[in-house]
């Protein structure tokens, strides 16, 4: 069956070829939908026949929302730390400790039945892709576990088994990054397409981090790197060395870091709202922007640093907080994603690609900042289903 949705008022295509701008912006437009792919994108009058025919009533089309960073696999939440936090006392790594002794007590069942709750919920704010790391587990069991939960929902799952030191390991952190690279690893490659590590203070250090990217690689998981989130540090020099599809926060990056990441092939990935729960400084989009950076926008969503799933969220705060304009943020928060998770079939609205669609209930994605915290969504498909 093919579908034609018309009438769409304003249609991101991503593609600058297609239409005015970075985001190929198109005005009275029109996609026909193919199967679980996108056959025709255009101006309405020119519009071939379909099937079907969907009328967008003047509203704005979007690619759907490509979340690129984002641990749904976990127990419990952690309102307390968050309470506390926001009456006066500083986010420290050692948290995640909390939600690892949750996730151990839980059932697989109810560890499923939580990324099925969070994924629905990305779903309804408009995100079709979501990436999804293990790292609450933090034994070779818990975290093959999680990784095959995960594995059930999407294939961009991530072996996070170094996102922080395991408890019972506390004085022995060199012995946990054997674990990491050794056995744990053997356990989790098959269930993951992505390594990633903690880069951090209180985490794992240059030296660390760069034995579980490379074991991890030697297992055909491509490196992403959760680095410079909380201080300034080696991961980011790291991720472009080691050709990370990613370095995810980039909150504090020297000019060098800039540098490197602009003549890299290394997306930065920002993620706001983990600056937003933790009320810390934003990273500096607009510096790797001019720099020539290529960035994504994420949500980071976990129970200690940003429980959100909301990427129209992001986008808001991108544009308020860190100087991104609405079409850098909308691009980041699809295409950008996308590039983070080296996918082309994703995050754009172009011939050939898969038919993840969001409708907007306003007539620009310019809503998406002017209008925050608004519920907007009209539809969405995905893989050329009608999901909402
Ligand atoms: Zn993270």
């Amino acid at each position: 069956m093919s579908l034609l949705i018309t009438n769409i008022g304003s249609l991101v295509t991503n593609d600058p070829a297609l239409g005015e701008g970075p985001l190929g912006l198109l005005a009275d437009a029109a996609v026909v939908v193919d199967g679980e792919r996108i056959a025709w994108v255009g101006p309405a009058a020119a519009a071939p026949a379909a099937d079907e025919r969907y009328d967008a009533a003047g509203r704005a089309l979007l690619p759907g929302f490509v979340d690129s960073h984002a641990h749904l696999v976990f127990a419990g939440d952690r309102t307390a730390e968050f309470n506390a936090r926001m009456s006066g006392q500083a986010y420290t790594a050692g948290g995640i400790r909390t939600t690892v002794a949750a996730t151990r007590a839980a059932t697989d069942a109810e560890l499923d039945a939580n990324v099925t709750r969070f994924l629905a919920e990305a779903l309804r704010q408009g995100t079709t892709t979501v990436e999804c790391k293990s790292g609450y587990g933090l034994t070779v069991a818990d975290e093959a576990r999680a990784l095959r939960i995960a594995a059930a929902h999407t294939p961009e799952t991530t072996y996070l088994g170094a996102h922080v030191v395991a408890p019972e390991f506390a004085d022995d952190p060199a012995g946990y990054v054997d674990l990491v690279t050794g056995e744990m690893l053997d356990a989790c490659a098959p269930h993951a397409r992505w390594v990633d590590v903690f880069c951090e203070r209180g985490a794992f250090d240059g030296d660390q981090a760069r034995a579980v990217l490379t074991a991890g690689a030697k297992r055909g998981l491509t490196p992403r790197v959760h680095a410079n989130q909380l201080s300034y540090g080696p991961g980011v020099q790291l991720a472009v060395e080691l050709g990370a599809a990613s370095a995810d926060h980039c909150t504090h990056l020297t000019d060098e870091d800039v540098a490197a990441l602009a003549g890299s092939g290394t997306v930065a990935t920002l993620l706001p709202g983990a600056e937003f729960s933790t009320r810390a400084a934003y990273p500096n989009a607009r510096r790797l922007l001019d720099a020539g950076a290529t960035v994504a926008l994420s949500t980071d969503c976990n129970p200690g640093s940003s429980f959100t799933t909301s990427m129209a969220f992001c986008v808001a705060v991108a544009v308020r907080e860190m100087a991104m304009t609405p079409d850098e943020a909308v691009h980041a928060a699809t295409e950008g994603g996308a590039r983070a998770l080296r996918r082309t079939d994703v995050g754009r609205v172009t011939p050939g690609g898969r038919a993840d669609l969001l409708l907007l209930d306003a007539p620009s994605h310019v809503h998406l900042a002017y209008r925050p915290g608004v519920p907007l969504t009209a539809a969405v498909w995905r893989a050329g289903v009608r999901a909402l």
